[in-house]
């Protein structure tokens, strides 16, 4: 019973042939397997429209108001069918005019329903196109930003140097004001989901490493990683290093340190 009732709503609209082809296919699917209630409930509807004898204002009742009048139109129905007009309580004409009232409300709610589900769907698929939209911008931005520090003759190129001399190269620059950008191929990916972390070793005596941020070289060992705020100033900078570190960073680099690059 609880599968039929997936196709209580649509009876009336598949007796006026309103379903849409899926809606209609999947009813007369159904039906095809022998429901006796549900073929009793197209039954009804359709001897219903077929008494729909004019149209009436389109208006929207409640759902609830709707289905108590279907309900008293269907009882009508049947007792009218059983016994003659004469002996029902209604004349035939005025219920059979409720029902083509019903079978229009019904039908305008529905049409309204779907209009509104159509709305919510296009709305949806805008709002993820203009998602898709700023991810793209954003990701523009980070590579017109890292091109300019790659490129402006005012950024300050370190080089890293690695105990390992099989140890593939790595090599920043650093714009004062846009950030650091740091590049190297073939780098080996840490193993788990470890990371590589970039620190900043101040120039003032006793300074500790200030730790910046991680990242993993991509599937082909590329490595890029762009600190648009460098957390210290190139000026009071001594070096920069690079240390494998657990999956979100450390706030101590963990020995060895794997590159190190002075900056001068
Ligand atoms: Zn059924």
């Amino acid at each position: 019973m609880k599968y039929c009732d997936q196709f209580r709503e649509m009876f009336e609209a598949y007796a006026l042939g309103a379903l849409d082809a899926d809606e209609r296919a999947a009813l007369e699917v159904h039906l095809a397997t022998g429901c006796k209630d549900c073929a009793k409930a197209v039954e009804e509807a359709r001897w219903l429209v077929s008494q729909l004898a004019y149209l009436a204002p389109e208006a929207a009742p409640s759902g609830m108001l709707k289905g108590r009048l279907m309900q008293t139109v269907r009882a009508e129905a049947q007792a009218a069918k059983r016994s003659s007009p004469s002996k029902a309580g209604i004349p035939f004409w005025m219920w059979a005019g409720v029902a083509a009232l019903i079978l229009v409300t019904i039908y305008s709610a529905w049409k309204a329903q779907r209009l509104q589900r159509d709305i919510h769907d296009v709305n949806q698929r805008a709002a993820a196109i203009l998602k898709q939209r700023r991810e793209l911008e954003a990701q523009l931005e980070i590579a017109k930003r890292e091109a300019t520090i790659l490129t402006d003759p005012a950024s300050v190129r370190i080089s890293f140097s690695s105990q390992d001399p099989a140890t593939p190269q790595l090599e920043a620059k650093w714009h004062s004001q846009l950030g650091i950008v740091l590049t190297g191929q073939k780098i080996p990916a840490p193993s788990g989901n470890r990371v590589l972390q970039l620190w900043l070793i101040p120039k003032a005596p006793g300074g500790k490493p200030i730790p910046s941020l991680t990242r993993r070289p991509d599937a082909h060992g590329k490595f890029v990683l762009l600190v648009s705020n460098p957390p210290e100033l190139l000026a009071a900078t001594k070096a920069l290093a690079i240390t494998e570190e657990p999956a979100g960073g450390s706030t101590q680099p963990t020995p060895p340190i794997r590159w190190v690059g002075g900056v001068t």
